[in-house]
């Protein structure tokens, strides 16, 4: 029973609550139901007086200003590391970012408005995509590359009344997560007939192991890591010799998405290149070094592009309009934030950080970018960055907005490689706030 005198009779009922949300006319994006629950979370804290009954509704007000429909929280990627897997890769461009909200609504993904028919399924995206690489003759985009990767094995080997795709033991990637592309590929049913060893695959030994069930030879590219010293593979020309000695179509996983040669980038081989060497299907990520959204994307011939298109599983794997919008734009937008990355003027970017540095009075480093992303595996961007006190990770990476810096060596490296420059004043802002906080306490916790 609670008494005449207990406060937590004054704890405001939810109807009471609901009328004065209105009568405020909070602007917010939660639903009704996500409003109740908020209302009974606070009701709960006053009871049990973690909170005052009268702190309820200014509580209420303060939960619901800041509320947002998704959890999803915009970063500052301060670390250097361009395609940070952790926070989604690639950052969209504007036009990429116009496009996704431009097809949130109904849009016509799958239909011919001038016909008023059905027609194929982001046609304005393959069209861009066949403009970018006229190399290919047809595209298909599904959901990532790993998708890619099982949909173009399967429809070419069980999906074409065969068992078998062929790929070097040095070509057995683990892309992350644990996740194993070998795992990924026999998961369909397809059998692997792996040939050569960790260091050394011949064109002999991909010959040596074609069957009457050898559906496909595979090449993957392994990006994330490189092998020195005494090392061979067959390249895509070799390999593509052999394929049509033995009529089997051969498919090569580039991952990256680097569509032409990038000078910065030396030895990153591209999707053009494999497709001039010979390769029947090249695949790829969309949100890599393409700069896009999530995607893989496979570029080939009209035969196995068609074969591939009608696998039962390319109905699983099919990328969403949003995607779709949001790669068409990428790719006839030209430049992206992950290219502009990439080739960061090292004199601008010391610029820019000397410039921060002195406002802020601490230190400027040598630091390198990365790709990252599992791509330009030991590629160093020559760069600059700030050095930073390793207590201010935690506050910079839980604050608005959000900076990830990179910890390193007792110190939070912040890297402006990747944050337009827009944001530079809200850093310095956050920055002076918890530096001179940290004078005045001696600590920022
Ligand atoms: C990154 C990568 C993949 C996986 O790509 P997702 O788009 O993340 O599915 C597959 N193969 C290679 C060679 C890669 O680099």
């Amino acid at each position: 029973m609670v008494s005449q005198q207990d406060p937590r009779r004054n704890i405001p009922g939810t109807d009471r609550l609901l009328e004065f949300v209105a009568q405020q006319q909070v602007d917010h994006e939660i639903s009704d139901a996500a409003l109740k629950r908020m209302i009974q979370q606070l009701q709960a804290k006053a009871r049990s007086g973690d909170i005052a009954p009268d702190q309820v509704k200014d509580q209420l007000l303060a939960e619901l200003a800041a509320s947002r429909a998704s959890s999803l929280t915009p970063v500052l990627n301060a670390t250097g590391v361009i395609i940070h897997t952790n926070l989604g890769r690639s950052a969209l461009s504007q036009s990429a970012r116009d496009a996704v909200h431009d097809a949130t609504g109904y849009v016509d993904v799958e239909m011919d408005l001038g016909t008023g028919k059905r027609s194929r399924r982001g046609a304005g995206t393959r069209h861009a995509l066949l403009e970018a690489v006229p190399e290919a003759e047809d595209v298909l985009v599904v959901n990532n590359a790993a998708a890619a990767l099982a949909l173009a094995t399967a429809a070419t080997t069980h999906g074409a009344g065969k068992k078998a795709a062929v790929i070097s033991r040095g070509e057995l990637v683990e892309i992350g997560a644990g996740f194993r592309l070998p795992d990924l590929i026999a998961s369909t049913g397809v059998e692997l007939t792996e040939v050569g060893t960790t260091n050394r695959t011949t064109v002999e030994d991909y010959a040596q192991a074609i069957t009457a069930d050898t559906g496909c030879l595979l090449k993957i590219h392994p990006s994330n890591f490189w092998v020195g010293g005494f090392t061979s593979t067959p390249s895509v020309a070799e390999l593509r010799t052999l394929a049509t000695e033995h009529d089997v179509p051969l498919i090569v996983d580039q991952g990256s998405g680097l569509l032409r040669p990038d000078p910065v980038l030396k030895y990153e081989p591209t999707v053009v290149e494999a497709l001039n060497h010979g390769a029947d299907a090249v695949l790829c990520s969309g949100d890599k070094l393409l700069g896009g959204p999530q995607a893989g994307i496979i570029f080939g011939t009209t035969e196995l592009i068609h074969k591939i298109s009608r696998h039962p599983l390319a109905r699983a794997f099919r990328a969403d309009k949003l995607a779709l919008a949001a790669l068409e734009a990428t790719v006839r937008s030209g430049t992206t934030p992950t290219i502009e990355a990439l080739h960061y003027d090292a004199e601008q970017l010391f610029h820019r950080t000397h410039d921060m540095a002195q406002q802020l009075g601490v230190e400027v480093i040598e630091h390198d970018g990365r790709v990252g992303g599992g791509g330009g595996a030991g590629v160093r961007l020559p760069g600059w960055a700030l050095s930073l006190n390793k207590e201010l990770a935690y506050p910079l990476r839980t604050g608005n907005p959000a900076i990830l810096t990179r910890v390193h060596q007792d110190c939070a490296i912040l890297d402006l490689r990747c944050i337009p420059a827009e944001h530079d004043t809200a850093i310095v802002e956050t920055l002076r706030a918890l530096i001179g906080q940290k004078h005045n306490s001696g600590t920022v916790e």
